[in-house]
């Protein structure tokens, strides 16, 4: 028998699965409402101009070879995602007590934080979101971590963030725990806390002693604005917290497969750099050596050259709006339809994704008889819905309710 007789059939992802059916479906009605991917009003992937006109610099460019990066990445790149998240006016910044080191995207800079927090810090107690995307348990999980467990943080009934379920959950967290946090645009809510809000998080994270690790996978793609998309990070290290920023380019430039990430670190003292950069160059160079050249050198350009930045937030502007707009646009024809039940969170929500609190039941009509993919949680995203589509949408939507 061959020895890879007993191996188990492991459950399928849920969003690539509905992505495959979706494929699969010939129904020419058919909506993708499931992967989290930009589209645009005509229901297409978009390359952002001025990623395309970079990427057509860098394959005419005689100096760019395919050498070997560093270990941790390319250096114009880290300053460059580092200084994004912290402002270039941040103190942590000037005194040099913060750095960055590329990574496999969003993804990859989780699981390197999620290493070095185990393997050097000795962390065994990882908190997130309930919900959150469900690959944290995952990589905290697999890294080693034994202690998961979830703060509550939707309110199904109000649809709105359980701040009270949330503060009181993390009051009994141990000491030193890691905590995720969602920089903004909450995965798969779309629900963040106010400035008043993550005061209260971060004063009680700081009584507690707690870890904050921030997740920000959509820094300028939630409200258009990357300053204010920061405004929880950078108030957690004016506060004075040592933490982790795991950030990802695969939203704010499109570069999704390309894998474009950073984890920034910020110290209390500049003095600690050294060996902690040591520490993860052995993480990174045991975990896949060196990162891909390609997605770093277009953000690296882009965000180092004033012209090519300028172009970019026209359009991290344009998709952060044209996303607001179906969010009113499907709120209005709910409430038009006279649907059940009260829409408004849908533009309360921000970033990527609503949740609708449509229910398992609801969203396996909108599958079988409207060729609508969502996840049955009732997360959709925004993205996929366009003027060409949404008035479908919100007639479905009202027929699986109603
Ligand atoms: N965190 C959150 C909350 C996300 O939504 C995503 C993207 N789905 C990621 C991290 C990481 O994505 P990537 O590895 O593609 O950068």
């Amino acid at each position: 028998a061959s020895i890879f007789a007993n191996v188990p059939k492991g459950p399928a992802i849920e969003v690539f699965a509905l992505t495959r059916a979706f494929q699969d479906d010939a129904s020419t009605k058919k909506v993708n409402l499931s992967v989290g991917a930009y589209r645009t009003d005509a229901g297409q992937p978009w390359v952002l101009p001025v990623v395309r006109k970079t990427e057509v610099g860098i394959a005419t460019d005689e100096l760019i070879n395919h050498e070997y990066l560093p270990v941790t990445g390319l250096e114009s790149f880290t300053r460059a995602a580092t200084e994004l998240v912290l402002g270039s006016e941040s103190k942590a910044l000037k005194e040099k007590r913060a750095f960055g080191v590329q990574t496999i995207s969003g993804t990859g800079a989780l699981r390197v934080a999620a290493e070095f927090l185990h393997h050097q810090l000795k962390r065994q107690t990882v908190y997130y979101s309930n919900p959150t995307w469900e690959n944290h348990h995952k990589i905290f999980a697999d890294t080693g971590f034994t202690k998961l467990h979830s703060y509550r943080y939707w309110d199904q009934n109000k649809r709105q963030l359980d701040l009270e379920g949330m503060l009181a959950d993390l009051d009994q967290a141990p000491a030193e725990s890691v905590i995720i946090l969602h920089a903004c645009a909450h995965n798969p809510t779309g629900m963040d806390p106010t400035h008043e809000q993550w005061k209260q998080i971060a004063d009680l994270m700081e009584r507690k002693k707690l870890f904050p690790l921030f997740d920000s996978a959509y820094q300028g793609f939630a409200s258009g604005d990357p300053d204010l998309d920061a405004w929880a990070i950078r108030y957690f290290v004016d506060r004075g917290f040592e933490l982790f920023v795991c950030q990802s380019f695969a939203k704010n430039f499109g570069l999704y497969c390309e894998r474009a990430g950073n984890l920034t670190i910020v110290q209390q003292s500049g003095a600690t750099r050294d060996m902690i950069h040591s520490q993860l160059t052995l993480i990174i160079r045991g975990l896949y050596s060196n990162p891909p050249a390609y997605g770093a050198r277009i953000v690296s350009k882009v965000l180092n050259t004033p012209d090519l930045r300028q172009e970019w937030m026209e359009s991290i502007k344009s998709m952060s709006s044209r996303i607001r707009q179906m969010r009113k646009l499907l709120r209005d024809k709910l409430v038009a339809l006279g649907t059940p039940g009260n829409w408004d969170h849908i533009v309360n929500q921000i970033g990527m994704f609503s949740y609708t609190g449509l229910n398992e039941k609801q969203v396996g009509v909108l599958i079988k008889d409207y060729h609508i993919y969502l996840l049955k949680t009732g997360r959709i995203n925004m993205c996929g819905l366009n003027t060409g589509n949404i008035d479908y949408v919100a007639t479905a939507i009202n027929a699986a309710v109603t």
